[in-house]
Parts: C-alpha cells; structure tokens; sequence
C-alpha cells in the first residue's frame, strides 16, 4: 500500500506545475485484504452490534466512536485475544498508510465490502476520519477530506447512515469523505440472509428481512437521492464562509447512465455548474475540488468518455478505478467485474461496445477522421 501512494504522489509531483489545480490520484484501501484471517473483522463486527448505543438505523447500523474500545479492554467471549491482536495491528497498519497518504498529498478511499464486514470497516474508517480529516487543528492534511468511506446504495441503511455520518462530521469538526456507488454484493447478500439459519451462513444481520433493497429499482431511487443530498452538502459547504478547507468530498462511483445526467442536472440546477458552448456542463475549482465521478477501469468506457467530453473544468472531474496488486489478490475483483460485465453488456450493450472498441482501435491508427 505504501508503495502505492508513492508511486501515485510520484506522478502527482511530476506533472506539478505543468497542469492546473489540485492532487487527484487516489489510492483505495481492501481492507479485508490487509489482515491474515478476515473472520477477525466478522467478530469485531458482531461485537460492535451487540454493544454499541442502539441507533434507529437499520443493519448494518452506523458506527459509534466506541466500537474500537474493545482493542484496549481485550477479550471478550465474542472475540478473542488473537482476534483483537490481529485488528490492532490492522488498525496500526492503517494509520502508517493514512500518515504517508497525508505527507505525500494523496487521498484514501476505504472500499465497502460484504455487510458483515461493514460493522468493523465502518469502525476503522471513522476513527481514521475523526484523525485524518481533522479541521482547524495544527495537524490538518493540505489535502482535504483525505479520508473517504463507501456508502452502498443497495444497503436500505444508506440514506440514514449518511445522515448520521454529517451529524458526526459536523458535531466533531472533521470532514466527511464519501463515495457512493450501489453496491457489489447483491446475490451475496441475500444468498447469505436466506441461510441466516445454517451455521456455514455468514449473515450476521438480527433483522428478518435482508439488509438490501428487494428491487433493482429501490436501488435505483436510493441511489439517486443520496446523489442529490450530497450536491446539495456540497453547495451548503461553498456558501458556508469560513472554512479553512472543504468539510466534504464526493466520489460517486456509477456505471449509470442515469445516475450520471441526475448529477450533472443537480449540479447545473443548484448552480454549482453551468451550461456552456455545445451544452457542456462547466465546473469552477471550488466543485472540483470536491467532486469526482469515476467508473471501473476497462468497463463502460463510452460513458467516461461521454462524460469527459460533456463536462469542462480545469481538473480532471471524470476518474477511472484501477486494479493494483498480485495477480493472485486481484482475482475475486477480477472476476466480479467479469460478471458485472456480462450484465452490462446485455441488451444489445456487446454490439455497441464492439463497435465503440472498433472505432477506438481505427481512432488510434489513422487518427480522428477514420473514428466513425
Ligand atoms: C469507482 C467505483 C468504485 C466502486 N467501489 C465499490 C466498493 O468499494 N464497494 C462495492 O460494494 N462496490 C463498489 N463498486 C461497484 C458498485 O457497487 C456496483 O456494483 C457497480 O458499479 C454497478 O452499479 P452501477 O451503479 O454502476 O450501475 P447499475 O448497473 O445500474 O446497477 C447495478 C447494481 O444495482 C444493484 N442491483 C442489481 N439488482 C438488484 C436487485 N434485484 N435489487 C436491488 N439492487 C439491485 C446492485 O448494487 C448492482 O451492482 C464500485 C464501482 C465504481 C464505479
């Protein structure tokens, strides 16, 4: 991980200078990935659930700066001492990553995982929030939120999470980090609610029902709400006069044609956008700098280009999510987005893809006239 952010910072610091505005590479954090056992995060998520203040949240809740006290009082009946050492070195792990994210100027995303995980992410991202993304302290990070947590629209949670998250930002004087995207696990989750039962089920969620949306379309409409509350915390930020540095960042995170124009509109109707020549939708440095829409590499390239070429701003607003790692460790990703894109590329999607592919390939050989 380290490696990581200094191969990003590298790059930052060489085109320094030669482009306008702000750092914007970003490094995402697995953090599944960064422990030997991640059964230990499933006891720490169990253990937050059952002792946590109880909030009017659904499953998977929303967490309490409390829920890592359990790596100072040891052992517990429902986590043991190899567990608890096992997250605090996680914990340490994470600090080392987040101090050289914050003295190379490069900000960390922590990804959202399988939602019996997300007791302890949620855990782990907030105290490295309350840290990192400090405001008015000697300490604060030049880049700012550095920290960012993922929000799943297809958790039914999500809308009253992020609500939570602002309140605590705000009543603890941090900036919030967030991206948003649907959410990766859907079959998963209610594969392992329906054996909620059956001991090999890794469900930990007390509710009857699962802790996703039902319908792809309630996904949809979670998703599109979150999307305008967060234009919205964006154009209350610029208007608030004062702050020494953004007090909230966004990354949304869609494949979604949809989704996408719903963002561009808010961001042209509350005035934080314009329209300029040819339609384009024009952001001043203030938006940018806290705002990004970014896809997964090697998929929906046409709606990144669309986007690219649908918007003007003198930074990069329109990002692409990367794989970095042994081959071995990015595999299960490798082969989600095999899947994902399978689901993309139905309804016709194949053909267009081809034939967009195909005018690329002719873009590059013969240059711009020979594209269509
Ligand atoms: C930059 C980026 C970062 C990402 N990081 C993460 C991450 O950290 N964690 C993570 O979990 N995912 C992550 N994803 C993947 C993301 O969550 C989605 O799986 C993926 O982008 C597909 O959703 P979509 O918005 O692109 O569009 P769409 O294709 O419109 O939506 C597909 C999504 O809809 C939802 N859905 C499908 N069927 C149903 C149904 N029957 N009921 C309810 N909902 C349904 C699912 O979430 C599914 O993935 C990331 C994606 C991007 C682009």
């Amino acid at each position: 991980m380290i490696r990581c952010i200094d191969v990003a910072a590298d790059f930052e610091d060489s085109i320094a200078g030669k482009v306008h505005g702000g750092r914007r590479t970003w490094v995402a954090v697995k953090i599944t990935a960064l422990l030997p056992d991640a059964h230990a995060l499933i006891k720490l998520s169990s253990h937050v659930l059952n002792t946590r203040p109880r909030l009017s949240i659904a499953f998977p809740g929303s967490p309490h700066p409390s829920d890592l006290n359990v790596l100072e009082s040891g052992p517990t009946s429902a986590i043991s001492a190899e567990d608890i050492a096992a997250i605090r070195d996680l914990h340490s792990d994470l600090i080392r990553i987040c101090m050289r994210a914050q003295e190379r100027g490069v900000k960390i995303i922590i990804d959202a995982e399988y939602s019996w995980y997300q007791p302890a992410l949620d855990a782990l991202t907030l105290s490295l929030m309350r840290r990192f993304n400090k405001l008015d302290s000697s300490e604060t990070s030049k880049v700012q939120p550095l920290i960012y947590g993922t929000y799943q629209a297809y958790l039914q949670r999500t809308p009253g999470h992020l609500a939570q998250s602002f309140a605590d930002a705000k009543a603890n004087n941090y900036a919030l980090g967030v991206k948003l995207v649907r959410g990766a696990y859907h079959p998963h989750e209610i594969a392992a609610h329906a054996g909620v039962s059956d001991k090999r089920s890794l469900s930990i969620s007390p509710d009857p029902q699962p802790p996703v949306w039902m319908t792809k379309a309630e996904t949809d409409q979670c998703y599109d709400a979150c999307a305008k509350v967060l234009v919205k915390a964006i154009k209350d930020d610029l208007l608030s006069t004062g702050a020494p540095a953004p007090t909230v960042g966004v990354l949304f995170g869609t494949h979604n044609w949809a989704s996408c124009g719903l963002i561009l509109d808010e961001l042209v109707d509350s005035g934080l956008a314009h329209k300029g020549e040819r339609d384009q939708v024009v952001l001043s440095d203030d938006v940018t700098e806290r705002l990004t829409i970014g896809q997964l590499y090697g998929m929906s390239d046409d709606l990144t280009n669309h986007l690219v070429h649908k918007t003007s701003s003198n930074t990069p607003l329109i990002i692409k999510y990367v794989p970095y790692g042994a081959l071995s460790e990015v595999m299960p990703y490798l082969s989600r987005r095999a899947i994902e894109n399978k689901s993309v590329l139905g309804d016709g999607g194949a053909v267009v893809e081809r034939r967009r592919a195909g005018a690329e390939i002719r873009k590059r050989l013969f240059g711009g006239w020979f594209a269509k």
